[in-house]
């Protein structure tokens, strides 16, 4: 059979564009096919224009800070459409080098909706393309619950980064990294914050004292929270809406964000047609080759719904095309990922949380350590900085790592590494601190929590 490429790629976001530029590298004819911006999720819109209003929302907690070192700050008001201008004008400049990486690689890029046709073929539009090998990297999509009046109004994280006013006050509803983030950006941009939901605590999945930490540090700096509680109705109010929760109360808004999770985007690709049965949540079931039942037809990044992170799908892209066209097979070891929630404070972990360790590791040994940092002396910022190491007693190896505070995610990057390579808690102790820094208690917690 000869084929029109030896490479099609769906989708021109994080893992897609690495596979297609690196199977490119190795010599690949390939082509990407892209229905909106190349860039995908994290460029055009996650990762990338969330961290820029995140950077610009800080700035109302460093002023307040400033004041303790004797500055005499009147922040004043905030351009919000300056703001949403420049990140556009970085997002289009992003856009355009995702669209050079392609082309400098020798990737043909195609702009339209892919359809996948047969085991070997693609439509987009009224061209039909061949390849002997697919790879499927459409991502993720945000999910709205099926509550009265919801869907009507709730802006999801794709329209939050684009608002053409910013909102007087705001009903977040969800408790995950989005629902987190967002209501940190917004409570900074001085926003009427409130954050609906159904757990006891922020964060399902996270280290327990870690969802208890960044419970009490969000509401510290203002955000309401709305635990154990859903949203019966929405319904038009004097502010706009009329959120009603699951415990009577009414809460008037004249925004609502549903942050209530993300399902993979395999609607319309048709491959239930091809043999290739979804999972529960409409992701492409893959084995650690990122192959699906199909032999000829792959898929990688939050499609698959395996650990829905860019440098993950980043990773498995570059896997996929060592695999395929370089002559070095190898996986992506889905273990010990890091990860930073954007929180403020931000949050950063690696490994499992307490309960889980205990369940993977039998007995742990765990040092935690809280305090106040250096910076709030004089800010009198009243918000504690937490950091636990946790520790399988009976090789001493550390198994995870956790903080809520000022530079967790840069600080965990480094613990990351330590913890990828099977670094003891002896191996810490021996780590000379940085003084004065925040991380440095990671190598001086000598004693362990009873
Ligand atoms: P998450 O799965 O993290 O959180 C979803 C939230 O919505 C949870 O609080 C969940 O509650 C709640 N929820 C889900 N369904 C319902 C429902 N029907 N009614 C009420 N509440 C509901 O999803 P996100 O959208 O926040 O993020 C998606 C993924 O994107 C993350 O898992 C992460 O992998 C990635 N991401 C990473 C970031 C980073 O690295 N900094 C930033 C943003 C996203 P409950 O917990 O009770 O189920």
């Amino acid at each position: 059979m000869t084929y029109d490429y030896d490479l099609i790629v769906i989708g021109a976001g994080s893992g897609g564009v690495r596979a297609a530029r690196m199977s490119a590298g190795h010599g690949a004819k390939v082509a990407v096919i892209e229905g909106d911006r190349p860039g995908g999720t994290c460029v055009i819109r996650g990762c990338v224009p969330k961290k820029l209003l995140m950077y610009g929302s800080s700035f109302s907690a460093d002023a307040a800070d400033a004041a303790g070192y004797g500055w005499q700050v009147d922040i004043g008001g905030h351009d919000w459409s300056h703001l949403i201008t420049a990140k556009n004008a970085e997002l289009d400049r992003l856009e355009g080098i995702y669209r050079n990486l392609l082309k400098n690689a020798g990737a043909e890029l195609i702009e339209g909706w892919a359809r996948l046709t047969g085991p070997n073929s693609v439509s987009v539009g009224d061209r039909s393309l061949t390849a002997a090998h697919i790879l499927i990297a459409t991502g993720g999509t945000p999910q709205i619950p099926d509550v009265l009046g919801l869907a009507d109004c709730a802006i999801t994280s794709n329209e939050a980064l684009d608002l053409p006013a910013k909102p007087r006050r705001i009903v977040i509803y969800g408790a995950g990294y989005i629902a987190l983030e967002f209501a940190s950006i917004f409570n900074g941009f001085g926003v009427d914050t409130h954050l609906v939901y159904r757990g006891d605590l922020p964060l399902r999945g996270f280290d327990p004292d870690v969802r208890a930490e960044i419970a009490t540090a969000l509401a510290g700096r203002g955000i309401t929270l709305h635990a154990g509680t859903t949203i019966n109705s929405v319904a038009p109010g004097d502010d706009g809406h009329a959120v009603t929760l699951s415990n009577g109360s009414v809460i008037e808004a004249d925004q609502i964000m549903a942050a209530t999770g993300r399902v993979p985007n395999t609607a319309g690709l048709d491959l239930p047609a091809l043999g290739i049965d979804l999972g529960p949540r409409g992701e492409i079931p893959v084995d650690a080759r990122s192959a699906t039942s199909v032999p000829s037809i792959f898929a990688v990044g939050d499609v698959t719904d395996r650990i829905n992170l860019t440098p993950v799908a980043i990773a498995e892209g570059h896997a996929f095309a060592d695999t395929m066209f370089g002559g070095r097979p190898r996986t992506v070891s889905h273990d010990n990922v890091p990860s930073a929630v954007f929180t403020q404070p931000p949050i950063g972990s690696v490994g499992p949380g307490e309960d889980e360790a205990r369940d993977m590791f039998g007995e742990i040994t765990v040092f935690t350590s809280k305090f106040n940092a250096m910076k709030n002396s004089l800010s009198g910022r009243s918000e504690k900085t937490f950091m636990k190491l946790i520790v399988e007693t009976a090789s001493d190896r550390v198994v995870a790592a956790h903080m809520v505070g000022p530079d967790a995610g840069e600080i965990m990057q480094g613990i990351g590494v330590a913890v990828v390579a099977g670094a003891t808690k002896a191996d810490f102790d021996a780590t000379i601190g940085i003084h004065p820094t925040a991380a440095e208690e990671f190598v001086t917690m000598r004693t362990p929590r009873d």
